[in-house]
């Protein structure tokens, strides 16, 4: 199994998982051509993509979803929630595109779960991705959870025990609060609804991650607010000084590029 964002931050995110030549694309929110483009950097065609699966309507997470679909004649999986809301915003598509879904199904062979986060949206999801159990290989699981603007019950209940981990680590608080942003927009980004700062992620990894821990990556960073090194030191120093820290040992973190593609991460069996 393994997985890699291709495009991460508020110009738009897109995370691709996959097992063998089978792979689902978790949001597109840039151009379909960028996409394309980022995809053949990782050396994955785009009639190896089985699926969209959107997490919530926000035009950095949905802007080449109707594109690419069309294009391609890929399905789309979202709640019924999200499906109103989104809908209009990406153009006409064929009837059988769309996969109205519930908290969990199947894509690409991959075992998919929603659970909700805390964002401003109509609906918003992260997403556990998980590899059934085969005969010869043990279950493998990529744990997601952007755009929330709080550690949630239901991320401790779902992302404790992955493999992997693509998490948000949108802003570092001080360069938040002595930024340039408008009042309104700092208190949107810091508030119960908007995005996860360094130090508040950096808590829920520390529970989230075990011994099993393979690699952590950094996603969604802010630009004005956040910078891949204060990310980056911010998470380690938390995750070092925690006492579980021997549990899960150098697991490695790193983060997400925000225009091109990290490398394929390919999970140990
Ligand atoms: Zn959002
Ligand atoms: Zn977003």
């Amino acid at each position: 199994m393994h997985f890699t964002t291709l495009a991460s931050g508020s110009s738009g995110n897109a995370i691709l998982v996959g097992d063998d030549n089978r792979h689902l694309l978790v949001d597109c929110g840039i151009s379909g051509k960028s996409l394309l483009y980022n995809l053949s950097l990782v050396n994955i065609a785009d009639s190896e993509i089985e699926g969209i699966v959107v997490t919530h309507e926000h035009v950095d997470h949905i802007r080449g979803v109707g594109v690419l679909a069309r294009k391609f004649k890929i399905p789309i999986y979202a709640t019924k929630g999200l499906w109103e809301v989104m809908s209009p915003l990406l153009g006409k598509l064929d009837e059988n595109q769309h996969r109205v879904v519930q908290e969990s199904f199947s894509c690409a062979g991959l075992d998919v779960l929603l659970y909700p986060t805390s964002h401003d949206s109509r609906e918003s999801y992260g997403l556990k991705v998980s590899r059934p159990k085969r005969k010869d290989k043990q279950n493998l699981a990529v744990g997601i959870a952007t755009d929330s603007g709080t550690i949630t019950e239901a991320m401790h209940r779902h992302l404790k025990g992955c493999d992997a981990f693509v998490v948000e680590a949108n802003y570092d608080d001080q360069m938040l609060k002595f930024g340039s942003y408008p009042a309104y927009l700092k208190r949107r980004i810091g508030g119960q609804y908007g995005h996860l700062e360094n130090k508040q992620l950096a808590e829920g990894l520390k529970e989230w991650m075990t011994e099993n821990t393979q690699r952590v990556v950094l996603a969604h960073l802010s630009k004005e607010n956040n910078t891949p090194e204060i990310a980056l030191a911010t998470v380690l120093r938390i995750l070092r000084d925690s006492d579980r820290s021997r549990e899960y040992g150098d697991v490695q973190v790193q983060v997400a590029p925000r225009h091109s593609p990290h490398e394929l991460i390919v999970l140990k069996e």
